[in-house]
């Protein structure tokens, strides 16, 4: 396991601090050991390894940005860190991991009250429990923040929701599902927290996905579900609040976006220094070289970008554009470099014995998850010019 990638070409690596180097490497050991073997297979299989969920979470930086469940102190730049090495692995896991880690813990963390921070976040964080984030609808992508269309209806002391959701990663097995669903008297966006087995809440897996296919999503109905008003997150009360939980978790997705370029730019040097044409290897060729160093540049370029967005993070200077800058500039630059990747492996760059074609499959769904590219760049387009073009 290396202690240092070739692919941190400018040695950001060194900005963490020792205890979060040490952190990372666990992580990194742990991916080479436990994921790297089955990750093709799995995902071949369309399985989850949820076997994982608990050994990784035992590390220490599952929920590692929240106070309730930190092991040591640590930065965004490490929890970003650290989600670009699962999916340099394998993006997959990185998604499966972060769908818990990331979405619902940063729901009930941002949103939820002290009382409900204090009793689901420690055993997400080892591990005892998984959790799924359930906003995007059959008719609602893009436009969530006003095309929601599930209701929350409230009777005394219960809710009832009504509707249904699309794409819902881990929910046909998570513990708790947060829900956002419409308030029918106010019609403000409010959070709940659905617990496995919950009756009128069905989840069923979405068959024959091309891309991250070790993710289970699911199809989500919600018929007469009852919530009690003390599993509603008690700090969310408008679109707004949930923006603040998207925000910090497009950040994690660039960092999803920029391990999986590197996964594939690492399996394309490996192979191109293998593969012999016209008697010597593939990488001594000039072109091949250029597509290998376009990679490197694109990778240098968004490390450089999503340190420097953790970092504002950190000092509460991020706004919604920063975050759509990286997640759209970051994702575009992976698309590119898996393709230039798979390209210098030739014919065998499509099978997954080559170590590529995960990446390139995995890296649609990076593309367009959390916010589109197009809807990442309409953010930053509002913010230069002072016009919305999308609502
Ligand atoms: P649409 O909104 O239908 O967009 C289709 C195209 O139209 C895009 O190119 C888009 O950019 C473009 N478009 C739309 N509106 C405009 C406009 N005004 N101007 C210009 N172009 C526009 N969601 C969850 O809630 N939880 C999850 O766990 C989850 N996991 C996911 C996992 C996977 C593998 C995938 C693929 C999706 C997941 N999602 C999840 C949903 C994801 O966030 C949505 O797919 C994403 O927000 C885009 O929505 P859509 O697919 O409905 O595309």
């Amino acid at each position: 396991v290396p202690e240092v990638l070739d692919a941190d070409f400018y040695g950001f690596q060194d900005l963490l601090t020792p205890v979060e180097q040490e952190a990372v490497g666990r992580v990194r050991d742990f991916m080479e050991r436990e994921v790297r073997p089955l990750a093709d297979d799995y995902w071949d299989r369309a399985e989850c390894p949820v076997h994982l969920f608990k050994p990784f979470a035992e590390l220490g930086s599952v929920g590692a940005a929240w106070s309730e469940t930190r092991q040591f102190e640590n930065s965004a730049v490490f929890r970003g860190w650290v989600g670009m090495e699962l999916a340099r692995v394998d993006s997959s896991f990185c998604t499966f991991i972060g769908v818990s880690s990331g979405l619902a813990m940063s729901s009930i963390g941002l949103g939820g009250s002290p009382e409900q921070r204090a009793a689901w976040l420690p055993p997400m964080a080892r591990g005892d429990l998984i959790g799924a984030f359930g906003l995007t609808e059959p008719l609602s992508g893009s436009d969530t923040a006003r095309g929601l269309r599930t209701t929350a209806t409230r009777h005394g002391d219960t809710w009832v929701l009504d509707g249904a959701k699309r794409w819902i990663g881990n929910a046909t097995f998570a513990d708790v599902v947060v829900i956002w669903a419409k308030d029918t008297a106010d019609d403000q966006v409010k959070g709940f927290m659905v617990r496995k087995g919950t009756p009128g809440f069905t989840a069923t897996k979405i068959e024959r996905k091309q891309s991250l296919r070790i993710v289970q999503n699911a199809d989500i109905t919600l018929e007469n579900v009852e919530i009690a008003e003390s599993d509603r997150l008690q700090g969310i009360n408008s679109f707004k609040d949930l923006a603040n939980v998207l925000r910090v978790t497009r950040d994690g997705v660039s960092w999803q976006a920029l391990g999986t370029m590197i996964g594939a730019y690492e399996a394309a040097v490996t192979y191109t220094k293998e593969r012999e044409q016209f008697g010597n290897p593939i990488a001594s060729y000039q072109l091949v070289q250029d597509k290998l160093a376009t990679g490197l540049g694109n990778i240098t370029a968004s490390i450089a970008m999503c340190v420097r967005l953790a970092q504002m993070q950190d000092e509460g200077t991020q706004r919604d554009q920063h975050a759509a800058l990286a997640k759209a500039f970051v994702t575009t630059r992976m698309r590119e470099t898996v393709a230039l990747a798979r390209e210098v492996c030739g014919g065998n760059g499509i099978t997954l014995d080559t170590g590529v074609a995960r990446y390139f499959a995995d890296a649609e769904a990076v593309y367009t998850f959390e916010g589109t590219r197009d809807m990442n760049q309409l953010i930053v387009g509002r913010s230069i010019t002072g016009h919305a073009a999308f609502v």
